[in-house]
Parts: C-alpha cells; structure tokens; sequence
C-alpha cells in the first residue's frame, strides 16, 4: 500500500467514526504530516488530492510551502522568535502558540504582510513534563492576551495526548473539547464566532480524537510510512 491507498482508506474510515459520533464528516480536516518526507511524497500526496499539511520545521515549511503555494500548510512545530516572520509567510495555521512573548511578535510578522495569523493554542492537558503548552487553568488568561493584538486570531486549541493508551487519549481529547467549549462561552460574540478548531490526534490515536470532538488531526505515519502498523504487536496472538 502507498500513500494513495492508506489516504483513501483514512478518509474512509474518519466518514465511519464521525458517524459513529454522530457528526458532520465536513467538520472534520486531516492534515497530512509531512515532516518526515521530501518535496516527491508531497507532490504524490496533492495527486491523491491532499491539501493540508503539517510541518514542524520551519526550513521545511519554508521550503515546502514555497514549491507548493496553493495548499494550507499547518506549522506544528516548536516556536523560536527568530524564526516567526517565515512562518507567518507559509503557515495556514499555527497550532503550537502558547508563549505569551510571541505573541506580539506575530502579530507584528503579520500586520507586516498584510495577514491576519490563525492560531492555535497548544494545551498540555496530561500536564507530562515532556509536553510544551499551557496548563488548562492558563488558558483563559491567555486567550484573554492575545485579544488586544489585531493580526492574530485565536481559532482553537491543540493537544498531543500521552502515546500508548488510547483511554488514556480519550479522557485527555475530551478534556480538551470541554475547556473549548467552556471557554468559548467567555469570548465576545465576535471571538466566539471563529473560535472552533479543536486540533487533537496523531496515527495512533486520531479515532478516539474524532470521537471526542476533533476538528484537524494531524497523522503522519499512518499515512506516509510504509511500516506503520496500527497494532504494534501484529501477529502476536493475544487469545493465548
Ligand atoms: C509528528 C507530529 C504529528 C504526527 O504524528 P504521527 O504519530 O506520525 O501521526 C502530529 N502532531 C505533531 C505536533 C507532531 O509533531
């Protein structure tokens, strides 16, 4: 199977769990990550009619996103001031914002482009020390910042959940979508209005996201990786 093949078959099967959860299949966005491929496995994935992808790099945004100007580019990826002004050249949506000192800074790289930047804020909900984002409590605070700069909007929030455990996921995605929706009940209609996305699985762990609430998974492997295997364990026989 190649990227074709396991696209189709991925669209098909986020058309099952949306129904499964009774929601609209149009709500649902799947971005591509491509950080692991080259410039080759992008143009094959715009063939099999792919049109977000996700970076977490920004040499391979810039790099990507210029040779492929008309899809949406996802930056994912960890924030380092320098590097703001080219992300805001390439990036569709930013799902990693959670420093409130880049905040300006983006806001400025945008209004220097013409550009009102979406973003996202990246919420570490398990609280792993490993994971960057905003504790939950701190969100609030935050949204609340960015209200005063006009270049930026706020479009949602991001979470990576704790890898291994797909209840474990679960709990951490729904924890997620409630403080969405709790917040959204504090923002003025305006900012409401726009504040949906709820960006939240990976390949292992994207159908219990779309169960949850997810409006964007970003799943990479599964897609782009020849070996990928959603058991890990394939072959071993667990009625023993
Ligand atoms: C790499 C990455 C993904 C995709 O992970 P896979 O497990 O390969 O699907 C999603 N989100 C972020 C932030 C990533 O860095």
């Amino acid at each position: 199977m190649g990227f074709v093949e396991r696209y189709a078959s991925t669209l098909e099967e986020v058309a099952v769990c949306c129904a499964a959860a009774k929601r609209d299949v149009k709500e649902v966005r799947v971005v591509a990550v491509s950080k692991t491929v080259g410039m080759e496995a992008v143009a094959n994935a715009i063939e099999a009619n792919a049109h977000d992808f996700g970076e977490n790099r920004p040499d391979s945004l810039v790099e990507k996103a210029s040779h492929f100007p008309e899809e949406n580019w996802h930056f994912i990826g960890n924030i380092q001031s320098r590097r703001i002004p080219d992300i805001v050249r390439y990036a569709t949506l930013v799902h990693s914002l959670y420093q409130r000192h880049h905040v300006a800074k983006f806001d400025a790289a945008a209004a220097a482009l013409d550009k009102v930047q979406d973003v996202l804020l990246e919420v570490n909900v398990s609280g792993e020390a490993s994971k960057s984002g905003l504790a939950p409590a701190d969100v609030a605070s935050m949204l609340a910042f960015c209200e005063d700069f006009s270049h930026v909007r706020v479009r949602g929030l991001m979470t990576m959940a704790p890898q291994g455990d797909t209840k474990v996921a679960r709990r951490c995605f729904e924890d997620l979508a409630r403080l969405q929706r709790e917040l959204k009940t504090t923002l003025t209609p305006d900012r409401a209005a726009v504040f949906n996305e709820l960006s939240m699985g990976m390949s292992e762990d994207w159908r219990e996201a779309i169960a949850a609430g997810a409006t964007i998974v970003r799943i990479g492997r599964a897609l782009f990786d020849d070996t990928f295997e959603k058991d890990p364990y394939p072959g071993e026989d667990t009625t023993r």
